[in-house]
């Protein structure tokens, strides 16, 4: 049986806006010697002042304390001397409005297999093992038998590492399995913790109380996932770690979203002509718009705010609609680019507030006209959107 391995203590560099950030740096340090001192100590400063997290501590070499975050995301390989920088990095280093987090993880979940070049038990006998697409796989089979779309550690372990599934079967393999005995080792199992966070930054995942659940609109998302998510691409393993991190990450060209393609994902994501207008086809706006009509944020969001108030008029919906239920929006409070927030617990609702149906449509115009008079996409950092949030709701009140 092979491990399933993975980095750990570093859930906050697996983010996918840091990860572009550290991208955006390990790019200019391409076939640079950096074990050299004062090239090292550059690639330290760079990293620190880019990504806004220490890469300590500065008497290791960057290289070699965050080795396993620069390859597990696929980033990066140095191989004794000179600093390899992927395909997949250089894309991600160009920005949000190339490749969106969605389209990275699309390769990431097909690309990540057991035995990993970045681990110490790498080999070319064993047999491949995709384990993204295993769990994902195993997700959708217990949707489709009609059970709560949900794993934990214990179950992916139980069902997933100990049967050997190698994320290769069809979806009907997964419905059939039976649970073993097998439990990792407490490492393991918090390394595996860390991949099922890494994992949920996809659109389509959530991690809460650490269960990995399924999230999506209809069941029209589910061939779409099976489609774009879930071919494994297969090569021949080569004997050499460096030659296989090459291989492995060599791409064209990551496989883009069409502007729209993701709109049409689930009909239900665009409700109403506000929307259209908001989005107006851009891949950020619809990241934004997919992270607030999840099922299952919403669901947690109710739970922990059971009284629906809205945050910006602060109008109680059940006093002036008694009728109508739990009737706010979820809003993202973080730039229209950024994904959901993930820690150690998982998806994070740190950055969500609830609206009312009409204080959402406001603050979203009112966003679309501070961009456009500052001529800009979206807003530089969390800071700039949440001040431009703020300036909206004294507007309202
Ligand atoms: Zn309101
Ligand atoms: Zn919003």
């Amino acid at each position: 049986m092979v491990e399933w391995r993975w980095d750990q203590g570093r859930v906050l560099y697996f983010q996918y806006d840091v990860l572009r950030e550290i991208a955006k740096v390990l790019v200019k340090f391409d076939g640079k010697n950096i074990n050299d001192d004062s090239v090292n100590k550059d690639l330290r400063t760079a990293l620190e002042n880019n990504v806004g997290l220490p890469f300590a501590p500065s008497n290791y070499k960057v290289n070699r304390n965050y080795s396993r975050v620069f390859q597990c995301a696929m980033l990066a390989r140095h191989d004794g001397r000179s600093l390899f920088v992927s395909d997949i990095c250089r894309q991600i280093a160009t920005g949000v409005e190339s490749v969106s987090c969605d389209e990275y993880f699309r390769e990431i979940v097909q690309r990540f297999r057991f035995p990993f070049p970045a681990f110490q038990e790498y080999n070319t006998t064993d047999e491949n093992i995709f384990p993204f697409c295993a769990i994902i796989k195993m997700l959708i089979a217990k949707y489709q038998l009609g059970e709560e779309p949900r794993l934990d550690l214990e179950m992916i372990c139980r069902f997933i590492i100990g049967n050997n599934c190698t994320g290769l079967e069809d979806i009907d393999f997964y419905k059939t399995l039976k649970p073993t005995g097998y439990i990792a080792t407490s490492d393991s199992m918090r390394q595996l913790r860390e991949m099922v966070a890494f994992i949920s930054q996809l659109s389509f995942i959530k991690v809460f109380n650490h269960s990995i659940y399924l999230d999506i609109l209809d069941d029209s998302e589910i061939a779409y996932i099976k489609n774009a998510y879930l071919k494994p691409i297969t090569t021949q393993r080569l004997s050499d770690p460096f030659e296989e991190f090459r291989q492995i990450t060599h791409l064209v060209k990551i496989s883009r979203s069409g502007p729209n393609d993701d709109v049409k994902r689930g009909n239900t994501l665009i409700i109403n002509p506000s929307d259209i207008e908001f989005t107006e086809g851009k891949k950020s706006r619809v990241q934004h718009l997919k992270i607030e009509r999840s099922p299952l944020l919403r669901k947690y969001y109710v739970s922990l705010h059971p009284e629906p108030i809205c945050s910006a008029c602060e109008e109680h919906m059940n006093m002036k609609y008694p009728w109508a239920g739990y009737m706010l929006d979820l809003h993202h409070l973080l730039p229209l680019a950024s994904m959901i927030k993930i820690s150690i617990m998982g998806t994070s609702l740190d950055d969500i507030v609830g609206l009312c149906p009409s204080c959402h449509r406001a603050i979203h115009s009112y966003y679309r006209k501070w961009l456009k008079s500052n001529n800009r996409e979206d807003f530089n950092d969390k800071k700039e959107a949440m001040a431009v949030y703020i300036e909206a709701v004294k507007e309202i009140s």
